[in-house]
């Protein structure tokens, strides 16, 4: 498979053509962003450690039944996807309270939720990702009620399946974001699955295994981002 021009740059990642209409070539970068752009810098390999636990997420979503753009990994930073058209809803999966939610409802970070809690943000970096709900989502025609139902469903099984997953390499999965797209009229699982996209913390010490420490300048970025990697590739 050749890898053709380039078609999107991202924050974190780049987006090639290839000779396969129905496939990208997508390459990790070592850049990390926070808060809507304002905080810039790189965290050393992150983009290796992204595209591999990327692989190893989807993989086993994958092999549980779940359809991801996933087709194989190309070297340490880059994977084969299948082409997608985004659909430009986030969806935010949280188990644990933390983040942007600590600060809607006024409950301290690590507050376990009684019944798991599900987001809906507009991807628009114009707009800063706002909060949005079903509502909004049909009448912006972001996605169908069919589709969002999917998408719905799809999201809860995931969280089923990761914080099984990670239980055993003693890490808790707080929250995480994902993002669908259609291929070939089908709605799957895009984007990545990373320390940059999940909140993960240890079981025992509940140390910060993810971008938090970026966020938060906490030090040993990269070291936790090895962490995950390290633990996961054991599991
Ligand atoms: N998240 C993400 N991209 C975004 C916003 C959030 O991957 O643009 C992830 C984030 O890493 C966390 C979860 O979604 O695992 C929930 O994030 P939150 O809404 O708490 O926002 P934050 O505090 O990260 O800005």
């Amino acid at each position: 498979m050749q890898k053709l021009e380039m078609i999107y740059e991202g924050k974190a990642k780049k987006v090639y053509r290839t000779d396969n209409p129905d496939l990208f070539w997508v390459e990790y970068k070592d850049d990390a962003t926070a808060f809507n752009g304002q905080k810039k810098g790189t965290i050393d390999n992150k983009g290796i450690v992204n595209n591999k636990v990327s692989a190893l997420f989807f993989e086993l979503l994958e092999s549980k039944g779940i359809p991801t753009h996933f087709v194989k990994l190309v070297n340490d930073r880059e994977m084969i996807v299948k082409a997608l058209e985004i659909i430009k809803v986030e969806v935010v999966v949280r188990n644990i309270v933390a983040g942007s939610l600590a600060k809607r409802v006024g409950l301290p970070e690590g507050t376990i939720l009684p019944k798991t809690v599900l987001e809906y943000y507009y991807k628009d970096d114009a707009l800063g990702d706002p909060l949005i709900n079903a509502s909004h989502i049909a009448a912006l025609d972001l996605a169908t009620p069919e589709q969002m139902e999917l998408i719905k469903e799809t999201a809860l099984q995931v969280n089923e399946i990761m914080r099984d997953y990670l239980a055993p390499a003693n890490i808790d999965l707080i929250d995480y974001k994902l993002e669908f797209g259609v291929h070939k009229g089908e709605v799957i699982l895009g984007d990545e699955i990373s320390p940059d996209t999940c909140r993960f913390w240890d079981k025992t010490t509940k140390e910060k295994l993810d971008k938090d420490r970026f966020r938060r300048d906490l030090g040993n970025v990269e070291g936790a981002y090895q962490e995950v990697l390290r633990r996961l590739s054991l599991a």
